[in-house]
Protein backbone atom coordinates (compact mmCIF):
# COMPACT_ATOMS: atom_id res chain seq x y z
CA UNK A 1 0.00 0.00 0.00
CA UNK A 2 1.18 3.36 -0.76
CA UNK A 3 1.74 5.75 2.51
CA UNK A 4 0.42 9.27 2.49
CA UNK A 5 3.40 11.41 1.49
CA UNK A 6 3.56 14.55 2.60
CA UNK A 7 7.10 15.32 2.57
CA UNK A 8 8.19 18.60 0.80
CA UNK A 9 10.67 17.25 -1.41
CA UNK A 10 11.30 15.32 -3.27
CA UNK A 11 7.46 14.17 -3.13
CA UNK A 12 4.80 11.92 -4.39
CA UNK A 13 4.22 11.34 -7.55
CA UNK A 14 1.42 9.84 -9.63
CA UNK A 15 1.90 6.14 -9.26
CA UNK A 16 1.32 5.88 -12.62
CA UNK A 17 4.29 7.67 -13.85
CA UNK A 18 6.27 5.95 -11.51
CA UNK A 19 5.06 2.22 -13.20
CA UNK A 20 6.04 3.76 -16.39
CA UNK A 21 9.65 5.30 -15.33
CA UNK A 22 10.08 1.76 -13.75
CA UNK A 23 9.30 0.34 -16.84
CA UNK A 24 11.13 2.64 -19.04
CA UNK A 25 14.53 1.66 -17.20
CA UNK A 26 14.27 -1.59 -17.88
CA UNK A 27 13.01 -1.37 -21.62
CA UNK A 28 11.69 1.98 -23.34
CA UNK A 29 8.74 1.29 -25.05
CA UNK A 30 9.61 -2.40 -26.41
CA UNK A 31 13.11 -0.96 -27.85
CA UNK A 32 14.89 -3.93 -26.28
CA UNK A 33 17.12 -1.26 -24.41
CA UNK A 34 16.75 0.80 -21.43
CA UNK A 35 16.49 4.31 -20.81
CA UNK A 36 19.35 4.52 -18.60
CA UNK A 37 21.43 2.76 -21.60
CA UNK A 38 20.61 4.47 -24.69
CA UNK A 39 22.45 7.82 -26.20
CA UNK A 40 21.25 10.89 -25.53
CA UNK A 41 21.67 11.73 -28.96
CA UNK A 42 19.09 9.48 -29.89
CA UNK A 43 16.37 10.03 -31.84
CA UNK A 44 14.44 8.20 -28.95
CA UNK A 45 15.75 10.58 -26.45
CA UNK A 46 15.96 13.82 -28.58
CA UNK A 47 11.90 12.97 -29.36
CA UNK A 48 11.91 13.14 -24.93
CA UNK A 49 13.37 16.00 -24.52
CA UNK A 50 11.60 18.03 -27.07
CA UNK A 51 8.06 16.35 -26.00
CA UNK A 52 9.33 17.66 -22.17
CA UNK A 53 10.27 21.18 -23.29
CA UNK A 54 6.80 21.71 -25.58
CA UNK A 55 4.66 20.13 -22.78
CA UNK A 56 6.24 22.82 -20.41
CA UNK A 57 5.26 25.87 -22.58
CA UNK A 58 2.02 24.16 -23.50
CA UNK A 59 1.17 23.59 -20.22
CA UNK A 60 2.22 27.26 -19.20
CA UNK A 61 0.37 28.76 -22.08
CA UNK A 62 3.19 30.34 -23.58
CA UNK A 63 3.76 28.72 -27.01
CA UNK A 64 4.99 30.31 -29.95
CA UNK A 65 5.50 33.81 -27.38
CA UNK A 66 9.17 34.07 -27.37
CA UNK A 67 9.51 31.63 -24.48
CA UNK A 68 11.61 28.36 -24.72
CA UNK A 69 11.83 25.91 -22.22
CA UNK A 70 15.44 24.13 -20.86
CA UNK A 71 15.98 21.04 -18.86
CA UNK A 72 19.18 21.81 -16.39
CA UNK A 73 21.01 20.37 -14.10
CA UNK A 74 22.43 21.73 -10.76
CA UNK A 75 19.12 22.15 -9.31
CA UNK A 76 16.86 25.76 -8.59
CA UNK A 77 19.96 26.72 -6.52
CA UNK A 78 21.90 26.77 -9.38
CA UNK A 79 19.21 29.01 -11.00
CA UNK A 80 20.77 31.30 -8.20
CA UNK A 81 23.54 32.15 -9.69
CA UNK A 82 22.65 31.72 -13.67
CA UNK A 83 20.03 34.38 -12.91
CA UNK A 84 22.60 36.99 -11.83
CA UNK A 85 25.58 35.76 -14.37
CA UNK A 86 23.05 35.82 -17.24
CA UNK A 87 21.23 39.21 -16.13
CA UNK A 88 22.84 41.73 -13.71
CA UNK A 89 24.58 44.19 -15.14
CA UNK A 90 24.39 47.04 -12.59
CA UNK A 91 21.68 46.34 -10.46
CA UNK A 92 18.95 43.80 -9.57
CA UNK A 93 15.75 44.21 -6.96
CA UNK A 94 14.80 41.08 -5.27
CA UNK A 95 11.60 40.17 -2.69
CA UNK A 96 12.95 38.63 0.28
CA UNK A 97 9.92 36.51 1.18
CA UNK A 98 11.92 33.41 2.43
CA UNK A 99 14.84 31.34 3.18
CA UNK A 100 15.19 30.33 -0.77
CA UNK A 101 15.07 33.67 -1.67
CA UNK A 102 17.61 34.98 0.53
CA UNK A 103 19.84 32.23 -0.77
CA UNK A 104 19.17 33.49 -4.19
CA UNK A 105 19.67 37.29 -2.86
CA UNK A 106 23.24 35.72 -1.67
CA UNK A 107 24.22 34.12 -4.99
CA UNK A 108 23.22 37.73 -6.52
CA UNK A 109 25.79 39.65 -4.34
CA UNK A 110 28.82 38.48 -5.51
CA UNK A 111 28.06 40.16 -8.48
CA UNK A 112 26.47 43.56 -6.91
CA UNK A 113 24.84 45.15 -3.97
CA UNK A 114 21.40 43.66 -4.45
CA UNK A 115 18.62 46.02 -3.44
CA UNK A 116 16.00 44.04 -1.65
CA UNK A 117 12.57 46.03 -2.17
CA UNK A 118 10.75 44.14 0.87
CA UNK A 119 11.79 41.88 3.47
CA UNK A 120 9.66 39.80 6.33
CA UNK A 121 12.04 38.15 7.76
CA UNK A 122 11.54 40.46 10.61
CA UNK A 123 8.36 37.81 11.51
CA UNK A 124 10.32 34.97 10.60
CA UNK A 125 8.87 35.05 7.17
CA UNK A 126 5.18 34.21 7.47
CA UNK A 127 3.76 37.02 5.48
CA UNK A 128 4.92 37.93 1.99
CA UNK A 129 5.69 41.71 1.88
CA UNK A 130 3.81 43.94 -0.03
CA UNK A 131 3.14 47.80 -1.27
CA UNK A 132 6.83 47.95 -2.38
CA UNK A 133 8.42 49.83 -5.48
CA UNK A 134 10.28 48.22 -8.07
CA UNK A 135 13.19 50.64 -9.32
CA UNK A 136 12.72 51.02 -12.93
CA UNK A 137 16.42 51.13 -14.17
CA UNK A 138 17.54 48.11 -12.41
CA UNK A 139 18.21 44.61 -14.43
CA UNK A 140 15.51 42.88 -13.34
CA UNK A 141 13.12 42.05 -10.34
CA UNK A 142 13.35 38.22 -8.39
CA UNK A 143 11.20 36.91 -6.32
CA UNK A 144 9.42 33.06 -4.99
CA UNK A 145 5.65 32.22 -5.73
CA UNK A 146 5.63 30.29 -2.80
CA UNK A 147 8.27 29.76 -0.40
CA UNK A 148 7.92 26.25 0.61
CA UNK A 149 9.79 26.36 4.07
CA UNK A 150 7.21 28.96 5.58
CA UNK A 151 4.06 27.83 3.72
CA UNK A 152 3.16 31.46 2.07
CA UNK A 153 2.64 31.98 -1.31
CA UNK A 154 2.10 35.16 -3.61
CA UNK A 155 -1.53 35.76 -4.63
CA UNK A 156 -0.38 38.98 -6.71
CA UNK A 157 2.76 40.07 -8.51
CA UNK A 158 3.74 43.45 -8.93
CA UNK A 159 3.18 45.35 -12.30
CA UNK A 160 7.76 44.94 -12.71
CA UNK A 161 9.03 47.59 -15.05
CA UNK A 162 11.73 45.47 -15.39
CA UNK A 163 12.16 41.97 -16.11
CA UNK A 164 10.93 39.93 -14.03
CA UNK A 165 12.35 36.52 -13.02
CA UNK A 166 10.32 33.99 -10.64
CA UNK A 167 11.80 31.00 -8.51
CA UNK A 168 8.53 28.90 -9.17
CA UNK A 169 10.11 25.78 -7.50
CA UNK A 170 7.06 25.14 -5.20
CA UNK A 171 4.22 25.58 -7.45
CA UNK A 172 4.65 25.62 -10.66
CA UNK A 173 1.71 23.49 -12.66
CA UNK A 174 0.10 24.02 -9.56
CA UNK A 175 -2.29 27.48 -10.40
CA UNK A 176 -3.49 29.38 -13.24
CA UNK A 177 -1.63 32.54 -13.97
CA UNK A 178 -0.53 35.01 -17.08
CA UNK A 179 2.68 32.92 -17.24
CA UNK A 180 3.76 35.67 -19.65
CA UNK A 181 4.12 38.71 -17.56
CA UNK A 182 7.19 36.29 -16.12
CA UNK A 183 10.82 36.66 -17.99
CA UNK A 184 12.25 33.54 -16.83
CA UNK A 185 10.60 31.05 -14.83
CA UNK A 186 12.52 28.15 -13.05
CA UNK A 187 12.10 25.28 -10.61
CA UNK A 188 13.27 22.13 -9.39
CA UNK A 189 11.34 19.31 -10.81
CA UNK A 190 11.03 17.80 -7.40
CA UNK A 191 7.75 18.91 -6.38
CA UNK A 192 5.53 19.23 -9.08
CA UNK A 193 7.21 17.49 -12.30
CA UNK A 194 9.34 14.79 -11.10
CA UNK A 195 12.68 13.12 -9.75
CA UNK A 196 15.42 15.55 -8.35
CA UNK A 197 18.07 16.30 -10.88
CA UNK A 198 16.66 18.62 -13.20
CA UNK A 199 15.42 21.83 -13.27
CA UNK A 200 13.13 23.67 -15.97
CA UNK A 201 14.24 26.52 -17.33
CA UNK A 202 11.50 28.62 -19.17
CA UNK A 203 12.88 31.89 -20.94
CA UNK A 204 11.79 34.44 -23.12
CA UNK A 205 14.70 35.16 -25.14
CA UNK A 206 14.54 38.77 -26.06
CA UNK A 207 15.61 39.13 -22.28
CA UNK A 208 19.09 37.18 -22.84
CA UNK A 209 22.33 39.37 -24.60
CA UNK A 210 21.97 42.16 -22.58
CA UNK A 211 25.06 41.96 -19.80
CA UNK A 212 28.52 42.60 -20.86
CA UNK A 213 30.83 39.80 -18.83
CA UNK A 214 31.67 36.31 -20.06
CA UNK A 215 29.83 33.67 -18.85
CA UNK A 216 31.07 30.14 -18.85
CA UNK A 217 29.16 28.05 -21.17
CA UNK A 218 27.02 25.74 -18.54
CA UNK A 219 26.42 28.91 -17.21
CA UNK A 220 25.25 30.98 -20.16
CA UNK A 221 21.37 30.06 -21.33
CA UNK A 222 21.90 30.94 -24.92
CA UNK A 223 24.47 28.17 -24.99
CA UNK A 224 21.66 26.09 -23.64
CA UNK A 225 18.93 26.93 -25.67
CA UNK A 226 21.33 27.13 -29.10
CA UNK A 227 22.14 23.60 -27.96
CA UNK A 228 18.09 22.42 -27.40
CA UNK A 229 18.95 22.44 -24.09
CA UNK A 230 21.46 19.35 -24.81
CA UNK A 231 24.75 20.86 -24.65
CA UNK A 232 26.55 18.28 -22.21
CA UNK A 233 24.66 14.99 -20.75
CA UNK A 234 21.08 15.30 -19.65
CA UNK A 235 19.79 13.71 -17.05
CA UNK A 236 17.86 11.22 -18.78
CA UNK A 237 15.67 9.56 -16.48
CA UNK A 238 15.04 13.04 -14.31
CA UNK A 239 13.62 14.41 -17.88
CA UNK A 240 12.33 11.51 -18.82
CA UNK A 241 9.59 11.22 -15.99
CA UNK A 242 9.13 14.96 -16.20
CA UNK A 243 7.93 14.45 -19.46
CA UNK A 244 5.71 11.79 -17.87
CA UNK A 245 4.21 13.57 -15.15
CA UNK A 246 3.67 16.64 -17.59
CA UNK A 247 1.95 14.72 -19.47
CA UNK A 248 0.08 12.93 -17.32
CA UNK A 249 -1.14 16.77 -15.80
CA UNK A 250 -2.11 17.72 -19.54
CA UNK A 251 -4.32 14.31 -19.56
CA UNK A 252 -5.98 15.21 -16.51
CA UNK A 253 -7.11 18.39 -18.23
CA UNK A 254 -4.06 20.58 -17.09
CA UNK A 255 -3.25 23.54 -14.67
CA UNK A 256 -6.49 24.62 -14.48
CA UNK A 257 -8.27 21.21 -13.23
CA UNK A 258 -5.10 20.49 -11.32
CA UNK A 259 -5.74 24.10 -9.50
CA UNK A 260 -9.41 23.09 -8.47
CA UNK A 261 -8.20 20.05 -7.16
CA UNK A 262 -5.33 21.69 -4.87
CA UNK A 263 -7.86 24.54 -3.74
CA UNK A 264 -10.09 21.37 -2.43
CA UNK A 265 -7.34 20.09 -0.78
CA UNK A 266 -5.98 23.19 0.84
CA UNK A 267 -9.47 24.24 1.57
CA UNK A 268 -10.03 21.03 3.73
CA UNK A 269 -6.34 21.01 5.48
CA UNK A 270 -6.66 25.17 6.48
CA UNK A 271 -10.04 24.44 8.00
CA UNK A 272 -8.78 22.06 10.16
CA UNK A 273 -6.27 23.96 11.24
CA UNK A 274 -8.28 26.70 12.37
CA UNK A 275 -11.11 25.00 14.22
CA UNK A 276 -9.47 22.37 15.53
CA UNK A 277 -8.21 24.02 19.03
CA UNK A 278 -5.26 21.96 19.19
CA UNK A 279 -3.39 23.86 16.30
CA UNK A 280 -2.49 26.88 15.15
CA UNK A 281 -1.19 28.00 12.13
CA UNK A 282 2.21 29.38 11.10
CA UNK A 283 1.68 31.59 8.11
CA UNK A 284 -0.63 34.98 8.01
CA UNK A 285 -4.06 33.46 6.64
CA UNK A 286 -4.43 36.08 3.73
CA UNK A 287 -0.63 34.56 2.35
CA UNK A 288 -1.49 30.79 2.71
CA UNK A 289 0.12 28.69 0.73
CA UNK A 290 -2.29 26.26 -1.33
CA UNK A 291 0.88 24.21 -1.82
CA UNK A 292 2.69 23.67 2.13
CA UNK A 293 0.48 24.53 4.62
CA UNK A 294 2.18 24.95 8.03
CA UNK A 295 0.90 24.67 11.49
CA UNK A 296 2.45 23.60 15.17
CA UNK A 297 0.62 22.21 18.22
CA UNK A 298 -0.96 24.39 20.96
CA UNK A 299 0.48 21.93 23.21
CA UNK A 300 3.63 20.23 22.81
CA UNK A 301 3.23 17.18 25.01
CA UNK A 302 0.64 16.12 22.87
CA UNK A 303 3.52 15.93 20.01
CA UNK A 304 4.46 12.16 20.49
CA UNK A 305 0.70 10.86 20.32
CA UNK A 306 0.22 12.88 17.61
CA UNK A 307 3.32 11.23 15.93
CA UNK A 308 2.41 8.03 16.95
CA UNK A 309 -1.04 8.59 15.46
CA UNK A 310 -0.16 10.06 12.07
CA UNK A 311 2.28 7.08 11.66
CA UNK A 312 -0.41 4.43 12.37
CA UNK A 313 -2.34 6.19 9.24
CA UNK A 314 0.80 5.94 6.98
CA UNK A 315 1.24 9.36 7.00
CA UNK A 316 4.66 10.03 5.92
CA UNK A 317 6.58 13.58 6.22
CA UNK A 318 4.70 15.67 7.65
CA UNK A 319 7.04 16.90 9.76
CA UNK A 320 8.00 21.04 9.76
CA UNK A 321 11.29 22.46 8.60
CA UNK A 322 13.20 23.12 11.17
CA UNK A 323 13.31 26.97 10.69
CA UNK A 324 9.93 26.96 11.60
CA UNK A 325 8.92 23.81 13.51
CA UNK A 326 5.71 21.67 14.35
CA UNK A 327 4.47 20.53 11.00
CA UNK A 328 4.04 21.12 7.16
CA UNK A 329 1.71 19.31 4.55
CA UNK A 330 3.07 19.53 1.49
CA UNK A 331 0.04 19.07 -1.13
CA UNK A 332 1.68 18.76 -4.38
CA UNK A 333 -0.26 18.13 -7.72
CA UNK A 334 0.16 14.58 -7.41
CA UNK A 335 -1.14 14.59 -3.58
CA UNK A 336 -4.88 12.92 -3.74
CA UNK A 337 -7.64 14.32 -1.24
CA UNK A 338 -7.97 10.88 0.34
CA UNK A 339 -4.32 11.58 1.45
CA UNK A 340 -5.38 15.12 3.00
CA UNK A 341 -8.52 13.69 4.66
CA UNK A 342 -6.65 10.92 6.54
CA UNK A 343 -4.42 14.05 8.01
CA UNK A 344 -7.35 15.85 9.01
CA UNK A 345 -9.39 13.01 10.17
CA UNK A 346 -5.96 12.10 12.71
CA UNK A 347 -5.86 15.83 13.66
CA UNK A 348 -9.73 15.51 14.78
CA UNK A 349 -8.86 11.87 16.35
CA UNK A 350 -6.86 13.85 18.35
CA UNK A 351 -9.07 16.67 19.55
CA UNK A 352 -11.57 13.98 20.46
CA UNK A 353 -8.67 12.42 22.77
CA UNK A 354 -7.15 15.02 24.60
N1 LIG B 1 13.64 27.35 -4.30
C1 LIG B 1 12.59 26.85 -3.62
C2 LIG B 1 11.35 27.67 -3.50
C3 LIG B 1 12.69 25.59 -3.04
O1 LIG B 1 11.64 25.08 -2.36
C4 LIG B 1 13.88 24.84 -3.17
C5 LIG B 1 14.01 23.50 -2.57
O2 LIG B 1 13.18 23.03 -1.85
C6 LIG B 1 14.94 25.43 -3.87
C7 LIG B 1 14.78 26.67 -4.43
C8 LIG B 1 16.25 24.71 -4.03
O3 LIG B 1 16.11 23.72 -4.98
P1 LIG B 1 17.28 22.69 -5.32
O4 LIG B 1 17.42 21.79 -4.16
O5 LIG B 1 16.76 22.03 -6.56
O6 LIG B 1 18.51 23.47 -5.59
Amino acid sequence: MRKHNFSAGPCTLPQEVLLKASQAVVDLDNSGLSLIEISHRSKAFVDIMENARALALELLGLEGKGYKALFLQGGASTQFLMVALNLLEKRAGYLDSGSWAAKAIKEAEIFDDVYKVATSKDANYNYIPKGYDIPEDYDYFHCTSNNTIFGTQMKEFPNAPIPMVCDMSSDIFSRTLDFTQFDIIYAGAQKNMGPAGTTLVVIKEDVLGRVSRKIPSMMDYKVHLDKGSMFNTPPVFAVYTSMLTLQWLKDLGGIAAIEKENEKKARLMYSEIDLNPLFKGFANKADRSLMNATFTLENENLKETFDTMLKEADVNGLNGHRSVGGYRASMYNALSLDSVKAVVEVMSELERKA
